[in-house]
């Protein structure tokens, strides 16, 4: 613990904590000792984590990196860090993300944006991606020695991805998100993010649970995921998606999906080419589902129940007090976001948008279905469509180059499937590239035991 709060006084330029709390941790450092004297450890006790600022920890300010939650202080626990601490874990602070985890890039924070541990050519500073992107910064720099993250449609995979960790979204419904800050909430899913596989399966393990204040929990048994690592996976038919050779990928992405298959194949896996046929609509389907949730979840930052208030003007009634509080509060994505959301849930439009694009998502769920029917045990593809950009290089008044960055992450969310991404190579200029396995749901321990072999 000692170690990584003078390691996180040492890298501020990283930008990955942005709410330090280290008295508590050296509190919790210390019980976690007496526990271990005690002969009552857990695989987690006394490892230091960070948290994303997403998740509700009482009495630490909890603001999702949105000025609207400026001075918001939660008076509950999350789920999945009551679970951690209940586990022994030590709780180093809360960590940089995107605006209510809306990104790639984590250049939509409120405290400016987590800087990637890893370096341009000349010393450029690199985005971390998103949103999880301060996790992924604090665990690639050790920092911490695991981070809990957030994917709704990526955003656990790609920084992993971006920064060369380890980052696992489980099924949806394996974690709870009781007290985790809503984006969309048939999406959201929140998971570990480590150095290596096996830190995963242990930090999955503590932060998964039965939660009866999550009506999509999941009422199945956590398994001991570490006992699960054996490292055997002869005999499983991993699926190689020909839809996700789009056009214009980079040759290293598509050497390192070949060396990813070779590694799997070395080790007795077959690997057999599949089709998801409807994989090209996922990302339109995303792009509306998600905001329409987003609206609707964020219609509750209205100046009186949470954080900010504007100040008023005289004659100001509570219509400008709503205008003005969320427009000086929410950043310009997380607008944008809202009125798409809205729009596609109007009336004249719901049929048109929103209903269309849930039937899509059910066609995307069916390809996964079939393809695990008829023997697939999981999926092989990159992560991302390059390796980590500079901070900048994103022009953030053309949204849709931004949503381009999640073509790969997005399907597995709206089929609500587990999926990890492992660090299996680097791109020309020596960089970090993933590749990610999209298993069967609710069997994050076979996905985590393939996932090593790519290790
Ligand atoms: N980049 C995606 C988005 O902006 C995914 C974000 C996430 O998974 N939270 O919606």
């Amino acid at each position: 613990t000692e170690a990584c709060l003078g390691a996180i006084e040492a890298s501020s330029a990283l930008n990955a904590f942005v709410h330090g709390t280290a008295d508590k941790a050296r509190d919790m450092a210390k019980a976690a000792d007496a526990r271990i004297k005690a002969g009552e450890a857990t695989a987690m006790t006394g490892i230091p984590v960070g948290i994303k600022d997403v998740f509700c920890v009482k009495g630490v300010p909890s603001q999702a990196a949105s000025k609207i939650l400026d001075g918001f202080v939660p008076e509950y626990e999350s789920t999945v860090t009551q679970n951690l601490w209940n586990a022994g874990a030590v709780m180093l602070g809360k960590l940089n993300q995107d605006e209510f985890a809306m990104g790639s890039t984590n250049e939509a924070s409120c405290y400016g944006p987590a800087v990637n541990p890893w370096q341009g050519a000349d010393g450029q500073k690199l985005t971390p991606g998103g949103s999880s992107g301060g996790s992924a910064a604090a665990v690639a720099a050790d920092l911490c020695l695991g981070a809990t993250g957030t994917d709704t449609g990526g955003s656990i995979r790609q920084p992993a991805a971006f920064t060369g960790t380890v980052g696992l979204r489980p099924t949806y419904g394996r974690v709870s998100r009781w007290g985790v800050i809503a984006y969309a909430s048939s999406l959201d899913q929140a998971g570990p993010m480590t150095k290596t596989v096996r830190d995963a399966a242990i930090m999955l393990g503590a932060m998964a649970s039965v939660d009866p204040q999550d009506s999509t929990s999941a009422d199945l048994p956590v398994p001991d995921y570490e006992s699960l690592l054996t490292g055997d996976i002869r005999g499983k038919k991993i699926g190689i998606p020909r839809e996700y050779r789009i056009d214009g990928m980079p040759d290293d992405i598509a050497a390192l999906w070949d060396k990813g298959a070779d590694m799997l194949r070395d080790a007795g896996a077959e690997i057999v080419d599949i089709s998801l046929p409807h994989t090209k609509y996922a990302l339109p389907a995303y792009y509306v589902i998600a905001p329409a949730e987003a609206s609707s979840n964020l219609a509750r930052y209205d100046g009186v129940r949470y954080g900010r208030r504007a100040k008023l003007g005289q004659g100001d009634g509570i219509v400008e007090m709503y205008e003005k509080t969320r427009a000086e509060g929410f950043g310009p994505e997380v607008q944008r976001r809202i009125m798409i959301g809205t729009y596609v849930l109007s009336a004249g439009f719901y049929d048109a948008y929103y209903n269309r694009a849930r039937k899509v998502r059910a066609l995307i769920k069916r390809d996964f279905d079939n393809a695990y029917a008829d023997g697939i045990d999981a999926v092989l593809a990159p992560t991302t469509p390059s390796a980590a950009f500079p901070l900048g290089a994103m022009d953030q008044t053309d949204p849709v180059q931004m949503y381009l960055q999640d073509v790969f992450t997005v399907t597995l969310n709206l089929a609500g499937l587990p999926g990890v991404s492992v660090p299996v190579g680097q791109d020309k200029q020596g960089l970090p590239l993933g590749l990610q396995l999209i298993g069967r749901p609710f069997e994050e321990g076979e996905l985590l035991n393939q996932a090593m072999v790519l290790e």
